[in-house]
């Protein structure tokens, strides 16, 4: 089996994952975007995470990215996705770019993809892991994410990948009408939340799964 099928093969099974950990949790939410499962059996994880085989890379488990963060597990990042409820004609906001793997998920369901990361470091290499994939439809700025990136805005969809403790006001403010923020709130106990502008302007909130994400670092 040559190293791309072997790949392949991996990313099916991971998504089988997903798949079966969706059917396990008693979850009463929407089910998974079938957008998103097709987007993640095709994206290589491997090419964003260092040093990983490709067993490891599709686990489902979150792994290191250096500078002591982590990519997420593949079902958050499934379940994430699926909540933001991306539509190909979609602005879309990533908060923590970390790996550039979230966003490169992203910018094959969307239009644009801005997204933002305060280690330098993070930040200039996801941007040649998703230069090396060919994928120009995202970009990225090294800033705090607490005030977002009001240039942009409005967002359709804002995706956070780190915990704050309380939701920044900022987000709120930049969502568009029918735009969604996802977002995991808390210190100790995160909860991912999803938040929703609604078209007359109400802005609705909804707990959706217990997580562990790192902290949004002031
Ligand atoms: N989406 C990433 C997950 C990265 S982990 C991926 O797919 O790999 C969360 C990221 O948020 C880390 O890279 C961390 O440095 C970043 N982060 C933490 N606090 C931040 C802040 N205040 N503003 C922007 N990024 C922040």
């Amino acid at each position: 089996m040559s190293a791309e099928t072997g790949t392949a093969a991996h990313r099916q099974q991971m998504v089988s994952e997903i798949r079966r950990l969706e059917q396990a949790s008693a979850r009463p939410s929407e089910p998974l975007d079938l957008r998103v499962l097709d987007v993640m059996s095709r994206v290589p994880r491997e090419a964003f995470v260092r040093h990983a085989n490709a067993g490891e890379a599709y686990i489902n488990a979150p792994l290191a990215i250096g500078f002591g963060q982590t990519i997420s597990q593949p079902f958050i990042v499934a379940l994430m996705t699926s909540l933001a409820r991306i539509a190909p004609n979609h602005r879309v906001l990533e908060i923590g770019t970390g790996s550039g793997y979230q966003t490169a998920i992203l910018a094959a369901l969307t239009g644009h993809v801005f997204s933002i990361e305060r280690v330098a470091g993070l930040s200039v290499k996801a941007a040649e892991a998703l230069r090396a994939q060919g994928i120009r439809n995202a970009t990225l700025d090294i800033r705090d994410g607490h005030a977002g990136w009001p240039e942009h805005a409005p967002y359709d969809a804002i995706v956070v990948t780190a915990a704050p403790a309380e939701v920044p006001p900022a987000l709120i403010d930049q969502l568009a009408p029918q735009g969604r923020l996802v977002i995991p709130v808390g210190r100790d106990e995160q909860m991912l939340t999803l938040i929703e502008r609604r078209a007359d302007g109400e802005v609705t909130r909804k707990e959706i799964l217990p997580v562990r994400f790192v902290p949004l670092v002031r």
